[in-house]
């Protein structure tokens, strides 16, 4: 009788080893656990068995009986998980998986936009790197140490005598140091200031401009802006050079555009005027020049500075400089 339980035992677990469906798993259930199954034919027939046999029969195969609903149990899960595994590896008639396309951002756009205008006009892009010394920022440009722009309120100070760049004209120096005139160079890049409300973030961009050769006038300056702003707005956009002052240009001008929102009429955005603000420029100061060993009786030239999210806030009517930097898709998706 012990040998028929260990017999049942063996071809059992074999059996279950062998299983590769579920089906075949319920097969096995029925012939072994079932109600007429081995086993339990096998219980029914300890009552036939000699009186000091039984215990140990009957005990012996319980425990049997656990151990096979356990192991069905097992290779059942087992089964289970490897189809659920091959059902998604092979599902072809799943959607394709999406991935998104990204663009460039707006400021990206526009400093390339307006990039390339000038480049068309002949300049070169140069770059200077954005933790300046003071000399460069500063000193270089005409830029005294009284004067306001140095303000602790204005600029970070690294230390004593490094900032990180409070606008691109220190590019102007280090340009005109390396090359000797005719120079033309369009400079874009990031500037910081301590500052920031619905107009000003402190980080920003620029692009810086600067055009140096033997007979260059205010006339060559005001072409080459005329024809960069009909250019990036449209050629019926009028312009006004209005007197200004910068430490680094004589004479100086700020320049505004006819206001690209009310057409002039006057509104919000113009604060009613029907002008807006667009850059600042001016003949290069013969100080600069004798900073970097230019001969300022032979060569003139121009500087101008350019706002890049001031341009794009006004090609696209947006009123929040905030906008640019939250990184909310929604907002930048429509450029
Ligand atoms: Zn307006």
């Amino acid at each position: 009788m012990q040998n028929s339980i260990i017999d049942i035992e063996k071809e059992a677990l074999e059996s279950i080893e062998k299983a590769s469906d579920s089906e075949q798993l319920e097969q096995f259930s029925i012939k072994y656990l079932g109600r007429k199954g081995e086993l339990t034919k096998f219980l029914r027939n300890i009552s036939s068995l000699p009186e000091d046999e039984r215990p140990s029969a009957g005990k012996n195969a319980n425990i049997l009986k656990t151990k096979l609903e356990k192991a069905v149990k097992a290779a059942l899960s087992k089964i289970e998980a490897y189809d659920d595994k091959a059902f998604t590896g092979i599902d072809v008639t799943l959607p394709g998986r999406f991935v998104q396309r990204g663009s460039c951002h707006p400021i990206t756009q526009v400093a390339k936009e307006i990039s390339d205008i000038f480049l068309r006009l002949g300049f070169d892009i140069a770059e200077g790197p954005e933790v300046e010394t003071d000399y460069y920022n500063f000193e270089a440009l005409n830029i005294p140490k009284y004067h306001p722009a140095r303000d602790m309120q204005d600029t970070f100070y690294v230390s004593e005598n490094i900032v990180l760049r409070t606008h691109t004209s220190p590019s102007q120096p280090r340009a005109m140091e390396k090359t000797q005139p005719p120079l033309r160079i369009i400079a874009p890049g990031k500037v910081f200031r301590c500052d920031s409300d619905i107009t000003h973030t402190p980080m920003f961009y620029q692009i810086e401009g600067l055009m140096v050769d033997q007979n260059v006038s205010f006339g060559d300056l005001k072409g080459v802006l005329t024809t960069f702003v009909h250019q990036f707005f449209d050629t019926q956009t009028s312009l006004r050079f209005r007197p200004s002052f910068f430490p680094f240009t004589e004479p100086s001008a700020e320049v505004d555009i006819r206001c690209v929102m009310c057409k002039g009429k006057g509104c919000r955005i113009c604060s009613k005027t029907g002008w807006l603000e667009v850059l600042g420029s001016g003949m290069v100061h013969p100080a600069v020049f004798e900073n970097v060993g230019y001969d300022t009786q032979k060569y003139t030239g121009f500087a101008f500075g350019i706002g890049i999210e001031r341009m794009a806030m006004l090609k696209y009517g947006i009123d929040d400089i905030r906008k640019f930097y939250e990184n909310d898709l929604r907002f930048l998706g429509q450029f």
